[in-house]
């Protein structure tokens, strides 16, 4: 028989009969080893413990307790269990794509006669329980593609899934009546899974294509012992409790529903709430630091895109135009560049006036792909809190360092700490997404990257990123989730002033092309919003919070009049309060207050009506404390205050 060598992951090499089993393999090096295996690693793929080695190659035996990989083919296990039972428990059910990976595993099925729901989880739970107890053998054995082809013939999702495959012969699993394949590598026996979950259901797109039927996603996750299992469910309803899309619907801020229009927000009374305000408190600042505001209309010619090289470079993201039928087409803008181009040109501008900054709080259309749209991060339509500086070449330098400065400021007053810097640039080798200019880029990229070296400040560099008319200063921070996001942004442009033919008149009476730096500080209301909810919590500072103060009279009859008194009060000082006067009970009311995380709730009852005081009881605390009513509305107006201005 002829022979085949092995490296270990020691680098050291040994010598096997070809056709030698990755289990007989680890029985090889030790009888623990061999009793530990779950699964190997041959030239780094990932392969199951009693499949035959062919050829010389590097070898790994993965344990219980060693890595990713182990996880996955644990997972992948109850992925196969999962397909076993779930078609024991639906007669009629199709599996289309799946994946185990770090995180879990996921299942998509389809079920014409009812999908499976959330409530069936736990019925398919416990069929799983009950196949891994009979602990069935798995068989495995290598088929032809064309016997698998036979096989699923009168099954769509896997016929496709068949035919995708290269490979002439197909591992194929068999457990019970349920045959699949695709599965990598399984444990040698089904008592090694005995810790895990179905955690949820999602509509998925078959093959992710928003033209194709809408299938169940199963999520799920495995862990070879309930320590880790415990610890990851933990950590999801930590996930789940920051998520903004569940915050979102519990504190009443905002809804998108895809029936009436996919990531297209509708802001709730509460919601509004936080916008305004930070809306009012984003553009005062801006005015502060010399921004002149405007409004612009979000549709436009489509020829201003075309000169702007929207339509060349950025089309793909773009509404389709309308054809008003005279010979007009008209655009929902994804950008207010060509808006505040259309600004700045409308004067003659002279070197005096530089930098020039226009700003708005201006509303976008964009059209994502389904897939990405996600609660009010990432939306179709958007406001942004966009700003557009128009320098001199000589002014770049320091007018990024003054929008920087801008944005640092911002963060502080909302407490924004957690973030890092991202320089993006162009892909050279993609010439469609960017204009194509080597001089033009290569000077935006360096003058960027010296203005953020000479700061001091650290950065990454990410290739492929930058806007198509050039690099970007990004600032990226993450979401509940663990995605990474940009929030704010400050991009250079030499590109659009051309294109316009921007000029302004220098000191020596002649015609010079200035430099537009585009900025968001606060990113579009939708995302920042988002980002803020998951970061407080929902529990917003009193400045932001939607609904300030509660009051609660401990009885109506008696109390109102007081309570009355007191909301009208507050309501003098721009402070949003509102009496619970529900014929509920007064405990009920004040865990309702908490539950919207309202930062103040006052109870007045008898005892203050004689002392004029109010029973103050702060978000989050368990004590109530009595004030005398002037100083509580005092205090109130203070930490409104003094928040926005630290
Ligand atoms: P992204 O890479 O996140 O798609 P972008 O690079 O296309 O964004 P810009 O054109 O720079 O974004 O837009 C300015 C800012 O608007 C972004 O930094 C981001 O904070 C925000 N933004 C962009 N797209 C969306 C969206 N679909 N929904 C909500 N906010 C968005
Ligand atoms: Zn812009």
């Amino acid at each position: 028989m002829s022979k085949i060598k092995l490296q270990f992951p020691d680098d050291s090499v040994k010598e096997f009969d070809q056709g030698t089993t990755v289990l007989e393999v680890a029985k090889s090096i030790s009888t623990s080893l061999g009793k530990k295996a779950v699964a190997g690693k041959v030239n780094g793929i990932l392969v199951d413990i009693d499949s035959a080695i062919k050829q010389d190659g590097k070898i790994e035996i993965l344990s219980q307790d060693d890595n990713e990989d182990s996880l996955i083919t644990l997972r992948n296990t109850a992925s196969l269990v999962f397909g076993a039972a779930a078609s024991e428990v639906k007669k009629n059910l199709h599996f289309g794509e799946k994946q185990s990976n770090d995180d879990g595993f996921y299942v998509d099925t389809d079920d014409k006669d009812g999908q499976i729901s959330v409530d069936e989880l736990e019925d398919i739970e416990k069929a799983m329980e009950k196949i891994i107890k009979k602990n069935d053998k798995i068989e495995r054995t290598l088929m032809d593609k064309s016997d698998l082809v036979e096989m699923f013939k009168d099954d769509p999702y896997k016929s496709s899934l068949i035919n995708a495959i290269e490979a002439v012969q197909i591992p194929v699993y068999k457990l019970d009546n349920f045959v699949d394949f695709g599965y990598q590598a399984v444990l040698p026996s089904l008592s090694g899974l005995k810790h895990f979950k179905l955690l949820s259901v999602a509509g998925a797109y078959w093959q992710g294509k928003s033209s194709n039927p809408m299938l169940q996603r199963i999520y799920g996750t495995a862990f070879f012992n309930q320590d880790d299992l415990d610890a990851d469910m933990k950590r999801r309803a930590e996930i789940k409790e920051r998520d903004h899309r569940t915050l979102g619907r519990d504190l009443d801020l905002f809804f998108v529903d895809p029936e009436v229009g996919a990531g297209l927000p509708y802001w709730m009374p509460n919601g509004a709430t936080i916008r305004r305000v930070i809306e009012r408190y984003i553009i005062d600042k801006e005015v502060a630091w010399g921004y002149q505001h405007v409004y612009t209309p979000i549709l436009m010619n489509l020829n201003a895109y075309k000169t702007s090289g929207h339509w060349q470079h950025y089309r793909e993201d773009m509404f389709p135009p309308m054809d008003m039928g005279d010979g007009e087409m008209l655009e929902l803008r994804p950008m207010n560049c060509p808006s505040h181009i259309q600004i700045y040109k409308h004067h003659i501008r002279s070197y005096r006036e530089l930098p020039v900054r226009i700003a708005e709080l201006g509303m976008m259309h964009r059209y994502e792909k389904s897939g990405a749209l996600s609660g009010l991060q990432r939306v179709r339509e958007m406001t942004l809190n966009d700003g557009h500086t128009f320098v001199a070449l000589d002014q770049i330098q320091e007018e990024f360092k003054r929008t920087l400065q801008l944005m640092v400021e911002v963060y502080k007053d909302f407490d924004i700490t957690d973030y890092s810097f991202r320089l993006s640039y162009r892909d050279p080798a993609n010439t469609e997404k960017y204009f194509d200019d080597d001089e033009m880029w290569n000077r935006s990229q360096s003058m960027l990257k010296g203005a953020m070296d000479d700061l001091g400040l650290d950065y990454y560099e990410a290739e492929g990123e930058a806007a198509f008319y050039g690099p970007k200063l990004d600032v990226q921070t993450k979401t509940a989730l663990g995605n990474d996001e940009t929030l704010s942004t400050i991009q250079l442009d030499f590109m659009q002033p051309e294109q316009f033919k921007l000029t302004y008149v220098g000191s020596d009476g002649e015609e010079h092309r200035p430099v537009m730096i585009h900025r968001g500080i606060v990113s579009t209301m939708e995302r920042f919003i988002a980002y803020l909810i998951e970061m407080y919590k929902g529990a917003f500072p009193t400045w932001l919070a939607p609904l300030q103060v509660k009051i609660i009279p401990v009885n109506q009859e008696i109390h109102g009049e007081y309570a009355k008194n007191l909301l009208s009060e507050l309501r003098a000082k721009n402070i949003r309060a509102e009496i619970d006067d529900r014929d509920e009970k007064m405990n009920y009311k004040i865990r309702d207050a908490q539950t919207m995380k309202v930062p103040y709730t006052v109870v007045v009852g008898d005892q203050e009506m004689a002392d004029a005081t109010v029973s103050v009881r702060k978000y989050g605390e368990d004590n109530s404390n009595s004030e005398n009513v002037a100083m509580f509305v005092g205090s109130v107006e203070a930490d409104i205050n003094n928040f926005s201005r630290r």
